[in-house]
């Protein structure tokens, strides 16, 4: 639950991370016209680029596809693009140092140096290992409940949420996976695959939340709970994708659902009696701390650690913590499971 709880949080800051389209960073006249001479003349100083060796002919994007340029030519242009945007940003950023000011962002993100290609570094490496943790957590309940666990004459679990954890692992690892995408590479593809994954990852928690902690079992009750919310994290994934990507509208969303889960297990942590609910209380607590982190956004730190890869650093030990909450939630149901048979 804390995981989940913590991580539909992670996933709440991730939504919040990148909405600026415009920065004062880009806003400049000197950023703005180093960009338009490198896409011009391909060179930023001495550095320049074969991406930008493209001819125009003038055709627009709104013509006809066959008055277009080839296709492997528009790509390289915008490969000459974010080579320019990037080199102009790491010049503006140089002369602003030595005039003794701080970083500013450029079309919504801090100025990370690159490493390999890879554009935020730090995110991508916190991003693979909270992957890894929700994967050895799963693979850690699947271990317990199918090798450890007595089963029953059908061999099914005992557990009433076995197939819930299995769809909320899948989420989990299938949100983490585009978040390392997404941050060694910020397009509108990985944008996309990236938002949609949070949202169905926070939705599902929710949903799960408070299957879990009302204690519903009955497969009937079950689809009354979750059939309103999936619909309607159906429709704003839809919507993101193939109507608008609205940021401001996306972080509303993320945030509110984000809080009722949260809510959902500190009430529950507070009035049950489970002999593992103080790890529930570890990752509400610390998922919500670790909040502020995005909140106060701080620049990345020698161009690499800022203040959303500390946050999605700190999510690490938290989700061991709430994978083993769902471990002992697991024994202790079959156990008392067990017991009523005899
Ligand atoms: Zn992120």
């Amino acid at each position: 639950m804390i995981g989940r709880h913590w991580l539909g949080f992670s996933l709440v800051l991730l939504c919040l991370l990148y909405t600026a389209q415009a920065s004062p960073g880009d806003a400049h006249p000197v950023y703005r016209s180093c960009v338009t001479v490198c896409e011009r003349d391909g060179c930023v100083g001495e550095t320049c680029f074969a991406q930008c060796n493209y001819s125009s002919h003038g055709a627009s994007h709104d013509s006809p596809w066959y008055t277009q340029e080839p296709l492997y030519q528009r790509w390289k242009q915008w490969g000459c693009q974010s080579e320019c945007r990037y080199f102009c940003m790491l010049a503006r950023e140089e002369e602003r140092a030595k005039q003794g000011y701080g970083p500013v962002k450029y079309h919504g993100k801090w100025p990370f140096k690159r490493v390999f290609g890879i554009q935020e570094v730090a995110s991508v490496v916190f991003s693979a290992l909270n992957l890894y943790a929700h994967f050895h957590g799963w693979l850690s309940l699947i271990i317990l409940l199918y090798y450890k666990l007595p089963l029953r004459y059908d061999k099914k679990t005992y557990y009433e949420y076995t197939p819930l954890w299995h769809i909320y692992g899948l989420l989990s690892c299938n949100s983490w996976f585009w978040s390392i995408i997404f941050h060694s590479r910020d397009v509108d593809l990985t944008e996309k695959l990236d938002y949609s994954s949070a949202v169905a990852l926070v939705g599902y928690s929710l949903i799960l939340s408070i299957l879990r902690s009302f204690n519903i079992k009955e497969e009937a009750s079950r689809v009354m709970v979750a059939a309103p919310l999936l619909a309607f994290i159906t429709t704003h994934i839809l919507y993101l994708n193939f109507y608008k990507m609205d940021y401001g509208w996306n972080i509303i969303v993320c945030v509110a659902m984000g809080i009722a889960q949260l809510l959902t297990w500190a009430i529950w942590a507070g009035v049950s009696r489970h002999p593992s609910r103080w790890k529930v209380w570890v990752p509400v607590i610390g998922g919500g701390l670790a909040v502020l982190l995005e909140i106060y956004d701080f620049p990345p730190y020698k161009g690499y650690f800022d203040a959303h890869s500390i946050w999605h650093a700190t999510t690490i030990p938290l989700t061991y913590v709430w994978w083993s909450f769902v471990r002992d939630d697991a024994e202790l149901a079959t156990s008392n499971l067990l017991k009523k048979s005899k």
